[in-house]
């Protein structure tokens, strides 16, 4: 084991962090939390310090920490076969099985899955495909895809330019011009349009069809977005929401890619959240869910529609060439296949609804009556509270004075509780494991009073 200074130091030394302040880091700024352990809904660090992760580390282990089903499917797999490539018809019957067992959990009408790494890499094959398609079709400019300000869709070339937040585009070059954003439905922060939630409804999908009409239906091929949207707010759709932007979609022959990446594989209480609200997607994206992440593995479902273009395609013009070394890698699939299975025999699906339900009704009872609160709002094993400096006028924070930030350290050094400061705007996020107890839910609730009577 390595001694704390001398990790320390080749840590501060030789690792590049994602979505980090790297000169704060590097002047040893920023806390170095060497994580060690979990289980259930907690992780330990090399201190012996336990926290409660109510983000179930990025919305992805679902299933819960420590679970020795998954690692042995893991480690049978890996003195097994613990690599063949899927190209050209190879196969495992691990990634048979789970594709299986993934198609018989999905919406109406889809095919096939194509397993990938990352919901970053999964998004840029959605992509491709939807391209492919539309040039197979003998439609070669309807290429352009829709995605929502705020959407969070990953953080490569295309799926970053997909992402809807500034932080991703920032001196990056991004987005790029196949890509064009249209209104959130964020009806919280749309106050000035002095609208109700109906009329907001309207006015997001007279965006969109205003959006089309200037661009060229024909020119448009694909819309992507979350069920709920995630990293930019945690924000479920007002009522009617997918109903209204569904049929302008259809009515202009435009593809729905739902990125399910944080609600596939049950977060909102439902398996999808497509059949959550209704949702008639043509591709679904899906990653973290899929293996609760004890494993890197995601997927692009697709629909027969779809399937059946790719398959005239191939005969036009031989093999599809897109493909990664590790698509449907056999060690991510064995996780897959445990991971599916122990969500069905521990009923998770259902907790996640139900103590979900409990989480977000008993944060909103404990905060109602904060100044400072705007919002509790959420669906499913997903939570937010949302911070303003005046509610009734409802005035936002300074960006610069951090509020978020500060809230969920408060947390962390307060109550040892993991909460997430979303990007954008002094939210708090909370998407714990699906195996979260109504006593946990009461102490992240616990905890976030007191964080918020401390820094507010
Ligand atoms: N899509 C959504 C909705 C996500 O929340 C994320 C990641 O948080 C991604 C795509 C990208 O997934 P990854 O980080 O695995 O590339």
């Amino acid at each position: 084991m390595l001694k704390n200074d001398q990790l320390d130091a080749w840590d501060r030394e030789n690792f590049f962090h994602p979505s980090t302040h790297l000169a704060e880091f590097a002047r040893g700024n920023l806390p170095q939390r060497i994580v060690t352990g979990g289980a259930g809904c907690h992780i330990e660090d090399r201190d012996g310090t336990r926290l409660l992760d109510a983000f179930a580390g990025l919305y992805c282990v679902n299933v819960g920490y420590g679970r020795p089903e998954i690692a042995d499917a893991i480690a049978d797999q890996a003195k097994e076969l613990a690599y063949y490539h899927s190209y050209v018809g190879h196969g495992t019957e691990a990634a048979i099985t789970l594709a299986k067992m993934v198609l018989d959990r999905a919406p109406a009408n889809m095919s096939k899955v194509y397993f990938g790494l990352s919901g970053s890499d999964a998004n840029e094959t959605n992509i491709k495909l939807v391209w492919y398609m539309n040039n197979i079709l003998g439609r070669p400019e309807k290429k352009k895809i829709i995605s929502r300000w705020r959407g969070y869709h990953g953080s490569g070339l295309m799926t970053g330019s997909l992402t809807g937040l500034d932080l991703f585009h920032q001196k990056f070059d991004l987005p790029l011009a196949e890509v064009i954003h249209t209104e959130a439905p964020y009806y919280f922060r749309r106050d000035d349009l002095d609208m109700t939630e109906a009329q907001f409804v309207a006015h997001c999908a007279a965006e969109l069809e205003g959006l089309i009409a200037r661009e060229g239906a024909d020119n448009i091929a694909a819309f992507i977005a979350e069920p709920v949207l995630g990293t930019g707010g945690i924000v479920p759709p007002p009522e009617g929401y997918w109903a209204a932007i569904q049929e302008v979609l259809e009515r202009h022959d435009i593809l729905l890619i739902a990125d399910e990446v944080v609600t596939g594989f049950g977060r909102l209480g439902s398996m999808f959240g497509s059949d959550h609200y209704g949702m008639r997607p043509d591709i679904i994206t899906i990653a973290k869910g899929l293996t609760s992440a004890y494993a890197p593995l995601s997927g692009s479902i697709v629909s027969d529609k779809v399937w059946s273009v790719l398959e005239q395609g191939t005969d036009e013009n031989g093999p599809i060439g897109h493909g990664w070394t590790y698509s449907a890698h056999p060690i991510g699939a064995a996780a897959g296949v445990a991971n599916l299975k122990l969500l069905d025999s521990l009923d998770l699906v259902a907790n996640a609804g139900e103590t979900g339900a409990y989480l977000n009704a008993t944060m909103a009872a404990a905060l109602a009556d904060h100044p400072n609160v705007g919002e509790v709002r959420g669906e499913g094993m997903l939570c937010a509270v949302e911070f303003v400096e005046d509610k009734d006028d409802r005035r936002f924070f300074d960006p610069s004075l951090k509020v978020g930030p500060q809230l969920s350290a408060a947390l962390l050094e307060g109550d040892r509780t993991i909460a997430r400061a979303m990007p954008q705007g002094d939210i708090l996020g909370f998407a714990p494991p699906f195996c979260l107890t109504k006593e946990e839910a009461d102490q992240v609730v616990a905890a976030t009073v007191r964080a918020v009577n401390k820094v507010l």
